[in-house]
């Protein structure tokens, strides 16, 4: 009979991409996942380190796991970044965590999860791997449950910003060759992905140290070619690795979804210097206004930090300046909190957790009317929405997301799930936006911008 794990999620989109890796490498010793962790033989925690608390939050979920264990032997382990960081300390402070599996080691986790289920041990992996082995993926061997598909390109990052500990726990860049993704994409094209969001801690550095001699935007234009693939978007990007060439492609890619997320931490030369950005704001600034020339329509988003050590209200007026002047589509915004192992955590000049909070408080009201303002400009116009399937809030109502990566609900069913789908925006929030459905694209690849009617054809039983 087959066994059953229940995987439990923390932080960012690699994290989730490496659960379901874990699942389909699983699936071929047999395990089945299941939603109900009462009901699983083994219970995995997929850590993440760079958002808040991560250690607290290992720790409270092994806590609430500890009595499935004594019940019925459960076998708990922990992956991912806090794994990497934490290594055989777990097992000594949790005793009884069976195993602990670091950010390379999962290709590893049938012959861990072997040598505890036969031999009784603990075991914990957390050595680098120099041949990148775990970057080699687990294909699906049945269709995909969702039109949208993750595809990690490279991992680790060079960069080593003062307060990240990205580097630390997923080693240096390393890229994949272009020809495995390529076969990767065309496998999830066949198994219904539409969409597929290309993965990287720095995305847009790839190819670089390759001998193969290719870089990101190359990438973009071969995986551009793949028939049945409708969208492509890659997450994340650092604003030093966005190239001219790449924003280049964003005029010439049909494929290539009209939206980038350019996180930019902080509007404050002296700040950005200290975080060890490698850039000013002034590139930002120019990068920006670059994309924008390129491709009017595209969607900015990015990640900001207040609170970083040595932080005055000038340093912080300069970031809300900056993010008043772009005018982002939404903003990620967090408080500086110190990670363990990491160059800025050891300073002495911390900003008080008191200032802090305001200057999020002040930053997150601004970029709330801004972003409500983008929203309700599109009110009355036409977009094209990939439906994803059923609203979480409303089962009469499917959801998807335009290429500028907007939420956007409207009535409609399951045969509407994975089309593509033009609708007619109708009501705007913070966060979403609501639409009628008038039409099913007649082609497979609409023109970007404005639709031509012509273009257009009716789906049986949708109003047109
Ligand atoms: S670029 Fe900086 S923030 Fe991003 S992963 Fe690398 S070190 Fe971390």
């Amino acid at each position: 009979m087959a066994k059953r794990i229940y995987i439990e999620t923390y932080g960012c989109q690699m994290n989730e991409h490496d659960s379901e890796q874990i699942l389909r490498l699983l699936e071929r010793s047999d395990y089945l996942e299941t939603k109900d962790a009462q009901q699983a033989d083994l219970i995995l925690i997929n850590t993440c380190s760079v958002r808040e608390k991560p250690e607290q939050k290992v720790y409270s979920a092994l806590g609430r796991f500890k009595k499935l264990k004594e019940k019925k032997g459960t076998i708990i382990g922990v992956a991912g970044c806090v794994a990497q960081q934490e290594g055989w300390r777990l097992l000594e402070r949790v005793p009884y965590l069976d195993l602990v599996v670091g950010t390379h080691a999962i290709p590893s986790l049938p012959q861990l999860l072997e040598k505890v289920l036969t031999l009784g041990e603990k075991v914990c992996e957390t050595d680098f791997d120099p041949e990148g082995r775990y970057l080699d993926p687990f294909l699906p061997e049945r269709p995909l449950s969702s039109v949208k598909s993750y595809v990690t390109i490279m991992q680790g990052c060079n960069h080593f910003c003062s307060y990240c500990i990205v580097p630390y726990v997923r080693g240096k860049e390393k890229s994949r060759p272009s020809q495995e993704i390529v076969e990767e994409v065309k496998c999830l094209a066949q198994k219904g992905a539409k969409e597929i969001c290309l993965l990287g801690q720095n995305v847009n550095a790839y190819g670089k140290g390759m001998k193969e001699g290719i870089d990101f935007p190359e990438l973009l234009s071969k995986l551009n070619e793949i028939e049945g693939i409708e969208r492509i978007r890659f997450t994340t990007s650092h604003p030093k690795d966005l190239s001219e060439k790449l924003i280049q492609a964003y005029g010439s890619l049909k494929k290539l979804c009209e939206h980038i997320h350019l996180p930019f931490q902080s509007g404050s030369n002296r700040i950005l210097e200290r975080m060890n950005r490698g850039y000013h704001r002034e590139t930002y600034l120019e990068k920006v206004h670059r994309l924008r020339e390129v491709c009017p329509s595209i969607a900015i988003t990015a990640d900001v930090m207040v609170g970083f050590p040595g932080e005055e209200e000038k340093d912080f007026e300069e970031t809300l300046d900056l993010m008043i002047k772009i005018r982002f589509d939404d903003l990620f915004s967090f408080k500086y909190s110190p990670r363990k192992g990491t160059t800025a955590a050891g300073w002495s000049d911390q900003v008080e957790e008191q200032v802090k909070q305001q200057r999020l408080s002040i930053l997150q009201n601004i970029q709330k009317e801004i972003t409500l303002q983008k929203n309700q400009a599109l009110v009355g116009y036409l977009e094209e929405v990939l439906v994803e399937g059923h609203s979480k809030q409303n089962r009469e109502d499917v959801t998807g997301r335009t290429r500028t990566n907007k939420a956007v609900n409207f009535k409609g069913d399951d045969h509407l799930i994975g089309c593509l789908v033009l609708t007619k925006i109708t009501r705007a929030y913070a966060h979403s936006l609501y639409g009628e459905c008038i039409t099913t694209w007649k082609k497979k690849d609409p023109l970007r911008g404005k639709p031509d009617p012509d273009e257009l054809g009716l789906l049986e039983g949708i109003p047109s």
